[in-house]
């Protein structure tokens, strides 16, 4: 996309919201920077026999309020700026969420959907070789992100465990279930999202029971987003995903609402793989229509949920929102663009901001470790009702700051998560 660099978005919003607070020098000087950066190669053996060697990164934003916390993506697209953002990100996230961790972000630059299982191992593997020793369970804890999941999660694992010669689940979370993982991290990020838009359903007013929702996206947030959009008694008519053979995207839709059992990655009628790509042929199978990668985006409901990557929504695409759309909640890390943001808060649609709407996923990462620290796991009721809980404490406290302040929805969740971290820094003396 034309030279959009997301990290350079992530410190406008964050010089914004600085001035609105009046924040120190110091502070701001701190904030606006990673603490600390690792870039480095992996040379792998190809199944071919020669030897690929890749970009990867780790990124710590900020660890005044507790160790990094943050996923690693994998994606051909990666560049550093993109991973140094979503560390930002990461940051305001466990802050807004009030979890005691700070905020990181890891990548490689690959395209796991072209490699073998065996090849991705030894990516995985040689990632950790690479940083191990600013990982750790105190440290910096990575988890799952785009294109990335629980067995890629336990390579690492494994990989970190034999360096540190010791068992030490922690230092990694979304693992596999009985390998450390938790119950309800699949489902985490995506219940969060709709934690939060029950929440804001019930604010404006709108009934369940006559709400409609388009989603971009079909990989694990979108589709337990739209699980649980169901289950509350919405109906969700679109989704969008990006199809790799084609290398393009389309939406799909379906007016009487898309059955999340065709999409959840634990179903076994799913028709996505695990990269959340949609079959063609059993979508059509299905009776859903299949349109233009953007049409997610002009559907007639309620709600929108762009639950893919970032720079889904930006000035050249929207005025195509519907006058029906009545929220946005945003699954997906940093998906709105400023000149797009400005048009939302004119229209104004109710806007839950990314790190305030995604934050289920850390927040059960968070279990995890403690569940990991005390090695004993809780049932899945325990987990989505500590999650839930969190969650609706968030939203409530940026959604009343917003109100009585009078300011748009992603500079009460900024006010809010940039004063926990920089009181944090200051009662450190750091600044
Ligand atoms: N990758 C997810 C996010 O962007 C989860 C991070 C985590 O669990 O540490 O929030």
């Amino acid at each position: 996309m034309e030279n959009f660099n997301p990290f350079k978005m992530a410190q406008q919003q964050f010089d914004a919201v600085a001035d609105k607070l009046n924040l120190e020098d110091g502070a701001r000087a701190l904030l606006r920077e990673p603490e600390r950066e690792l870039h480095f190669t992996i040379p792998v053996r190809m199944d071919n026999g020669n030897v690929k060697v890749f970009k990867g990164f780790r990124i710590q934003h900020n660890t005044a309020r507790g160790p990094a916390k943050g996923g690693i993506r994998f994606h051909p697209n990666e560049t550093v700026d993109t991973v140094r953002a979503l560390a930002t990100w990461m940051t305001w996230k466990c802050a807004v969420a009030n979890i005691p961790l700070g905020g990181g972000k890891g990548g490689i630059i690959c395209d796991p959907r072209e490699m073998s299982d065996t090849e991705q191992e030894r990516l995985c593997r040689g990632w950790i070789r690479k940083n191990w020793d600013i990982l750790g369970p105190e440290m910096d804890v990575p988890a799952p992100d785009v294109m990335t999941n629980g067995q890629h999660m336990l390579w690492m694992m494994d990989e970190y465990e034999t360096i540190a010669r010791a068992r030490k689940p922690g230092v990694i979370t979304g693992k596999i279930l009985g390998v450390g993982g938790s119950l309800g991290r699949t489902q985490a990020t995506g219940y969060g999202v709709i934690y939060t838009v029950r929440e804001a359903i019930q604010d404006l007013g709108i009934k369940v029971r006559e709400s409609t929702a388009s989603i971009q996206g079909a990989g694990n947030v979108a589709q337990y987003a739209c699980e649980l959009f169901e289950e509350i008694g919405g109906k969700v008519v679109a989704m969008s995903c990006w199809d790799n053979n084609d290398k393009k995207a389309y939406t799909y839709s379906c007016e009487n609402g898309i059955d999340p059992k065709y999409i959840t990655s634990l179903s076994p009628d799913k028709i996505t793989d695990k990269f959340g790509t949609i079959d063609p042929q059993k979508a059509q199978d299905l009776g859903w229509k299949k349109e233009d990668g953007d049409a997610w985006l002009s559907k007639k409901v309620n709600i929108l949920l762009p639950c893919a990557t970032e720079n889904a929504i930006r000035g050249d695409n929207v005025d195509q929102i519907a006058d029906t759309v009545k929220i946005i909640a945003s699954g997906a890390n940093g998906p709105i663009r400023q000149e797009a943001d400005a048009v939302i808060k004119q229209r104004n649609i109710f806007l839950i901001p990314d790190f305030l709407a995604n934050a289920g996923g850390v927040v059960c990462s968070y279990f995890e470790q403690v569940q990991n620290n005390m090695n004993y796991y809780w049932s899945s009721d325990e987990v989505l009702e500590k999650l839930n809980k969190i969650m609706v404490e968030a939203y409530r406290a940026v959604a009343d700051l917003s109100r009585d302040k009078g300011v748009y929805m992603r500079d009460a969740a900024y006010m809010i998560a940039i004063q926990r971290v920089a009181q944090a820094a200051k009662y450190r003396g750091w600044v």
